[in-house]
């Protein structure tokens, strides 16, 4: 049988660890999907990384929702640094590329969310971040997706612990939506009037949403992979 990992339990296994060994400020590269996730993320390891954050999602639609949505994550950071209650936080921003995630997304663009192009959009933006993560000399790397209650921890893990064999770079074990890890990033954007937007990111995500709207009309979402 199949054994259930808990990967929030394991981080905090690691954390206490290191705050056992004296081991904090390591240095974490933070893959982040936006501000509003993020924002809990941060709040919660800061005390024991270093992090930089990196911005890096080539599945956005259109470019003006990809600038809105880092201006924010950028405005959030100063805002902590301000509070100097962990870490200074570092950031850097990836190219914006949208091309590479319609290559993956081709023939899987009707897939509902969560489904395998979400699998393949989650590779595509880890294993940049693993490889920046490998040249940049980093302890660790993770990112915040998994703090979505409809990110998929288990293949988030599974990806990020394959491509830090491949990589040679530790992969930062998470489920950031566990210990009521959701719920506060609510509150803390609320705090922070955070945009929230109100899709995941692609296109196709954007038609979802939109179908999701619809249904309250016609009763009926048709999704098909
Ligand atoms: S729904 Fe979100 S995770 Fe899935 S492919 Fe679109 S942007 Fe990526």
């Amino acid at each position: 049988m199949e054994t259930v990992r808990n990967f929030q339990k394991e981080l905090d296994k690691l954390l206490d660890g290191m705050v056992e060994r004296q081991e904090a400020g390591k240095r974490l590269f933070l893959h982040s999907c936006c501000a509003p996730c993020s924002s809990y993320v941060l709040e919660y390891i800061r005390t024991y990384f270093r992090i930089t954050v990196f911005y890096y999602n080539p599945n956005i639609s259109f470019e003006t929702e990809y600038q809105k949505r880092v201006a924010e994550q950028k405005r959030l950071i100063n805002a902590y640094n301000a509070q100097e209650t962990g870490y200074p936080i570092d950031i850097v921003e990836g190219d914006y590329e949208p091309q590479r995630f319609y290559d993956i997304a081709k023939g899987l663009e009707g897939c509902p969310e969560g489904g395998e192009r979400c699998f393949l959009c989650y590779e595509l933006r880890l294993r940049r971040t693993a490889e920046l993560a490998k040249a940049g000399g980093y302890d660790y790397f993770c990112t915040t997706l998994s703090i979505s209650p409809l990110k998929n921890a288990k293949k988030l893990n599974e990806i990020g612990e394959r491509l830090a064999e491949e990589y040679q770079v530790s992969w930062l074990a998470s489920d950031f939506k566990k210990k009521n890890g959701y719920k506060r990033s609510i509150e803390l954007s609320t705090q922070h009037q955070l945009y929230r937007q109100d899709y995941c990111g692609c296109v196709y995500s954007k038609e979802e949403r939109e179908r999701t709207k619809q249904k309250n009309d016609t009763g009926v979402i048709k999704t098909e992979c």
